[in-house]
């Protein structure tokens, strides 16, 4: 599949993990292998990769920081090309619009955003992940999402041909907009921010790290991919979306096991996939958290985790 001829041709900076195990790129620390993972720095390396694979009639798809990725154990039969630049971010300040590189990470992007005394993109602080995945999936948090700054996006699509949407083509709703069917990627996005107070927004970005720190589980040292299931959409515009923790709560979801897969103590909507835990089991606990939320309320959770290979 991904023969030495068509490696010489790859961007010189990019590097190749043949067989790499995607649990090593991935939050939940889950996950088997893909034929081959390719590290794209940059938007230039990530366009050129991309066109030269579908050249060659290569599958592949993007992945960001993997910290919404619920990977089967048996690994995925596409190549994998990883879009994240952990101590790199590219972020430039023109007035209030900030140009921002797809695979800056979010938590980066609410810093230095801050720190030029644009935003307010506090909300995103401590959000794991980069800003492509973010756009992508509409991350957000205290009712506030990135599609809400979005002005517009450079969008690669599977060909390797690339166009800049603005935001209203983006079709941004709770935790979704239209990259999520049509698969188009971010290389970077022009946000639209307002001038703010520093300090303010310093303090708001204290007290959301100190709220992370205590109510959720780190990542680093408990594995997990944030909320396994969307919240419930409201069914007037008199209400509000309801957490779908409450509901696992009710239902008695809080104590469910499988294998080595747990909910995290403080969050009935967080799985933490310990030591010994396989994709399986964690995938066996969101359907018997989906049962008993049917069988208490007769509803159906709908995953906010992207499941990629077969379960
Ligand atoms: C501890 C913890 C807390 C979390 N808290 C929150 C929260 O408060 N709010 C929230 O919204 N989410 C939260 N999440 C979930 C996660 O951080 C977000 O979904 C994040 O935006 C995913 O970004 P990523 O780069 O890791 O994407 P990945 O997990 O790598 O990919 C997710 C999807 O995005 C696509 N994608 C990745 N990069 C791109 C790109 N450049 N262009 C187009 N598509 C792309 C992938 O193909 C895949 O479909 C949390 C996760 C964890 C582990």
């Amino acid at each position: 599949m991904m023969d030495d001829m068509l490696l010489k041709q790859l961007p010189s900076n990019t590097t190749v993990v043949r067989g790499a195990k995607l649990r090593d790129y991935t939050t939940f620390r889950l996950g088997g292998a893909c034929p081959a993972l390719i590290d794209c720095p940059d938007a230039q390396s990530l366009a050129e990769t991309a066109k030269l694979l579908h050249g060659q009639s290569i599958g592949f798809l993007v992945v960001g920081q993997g910290s919404n990725l619920l990977v089967a154990d048996a690994g995925i039969d596409s190549v994998v090309l990883r879009y994240c630049a952990e101590d790199a971010p590219d972020v430039r300040l023109d007035g209030s619009r900030v140009h921002v590189s797809g695979n800056t990470l979010l938590d980066d992007l609410a810093r230095l955003a801050i720190e030029k005394g644009v935003g307010d993109l506090s909300f995103c602080s401590g959000i794991p992940g980069t800003v492509g995945g973010a756009i992508s999936g509409n991350a957000g948090a205290f009712g506030r999402q990135i599609g809400d700054v979005v002005e517009s996006v450079q969008l690669l699509d599977g060909k390797g041909h690339q166009r800049e949407v603005a935001a209203d083509e983006l079709g941004f709703g709770y935790r979704s907009s239209i990259l999520k069917q049509s698969g188009g990627i971010v290389l970077s996005a022009v946000l639209k921010l307002q001038p703010e107070d520093i300090q303010t927004m310093e303090k708001e970005r204290g007290s959301i790290m100190e709220l992370r720190r205590t109510k959720h589980p780190d990542w680093r040292t408990m594995p997990c991919a944030g909320s396994v299931f969307r919240n419930i959409e409201p069914t007037s515009a008199a209400e509000r979306r309801q957490a779908a923790g409450w509901f696992l709560e009710e239902a008695g979801a809080k104590d469910f096991q499988v294998g080595a897969a747990h909910l995290f103590e403080k969050h009935a909507n967080i799985i933490i996939a310990d030591t010994g835990a396989s994709a399986r089991d964690v995938f066996e606990l969101t359907e018997k958290m989906i049962a008993a939320v049917q069988e208490k309320f007769g509803f159906e959770l709908e995953r906010e985790i992207t499941l990629l290979g077969e379960f």
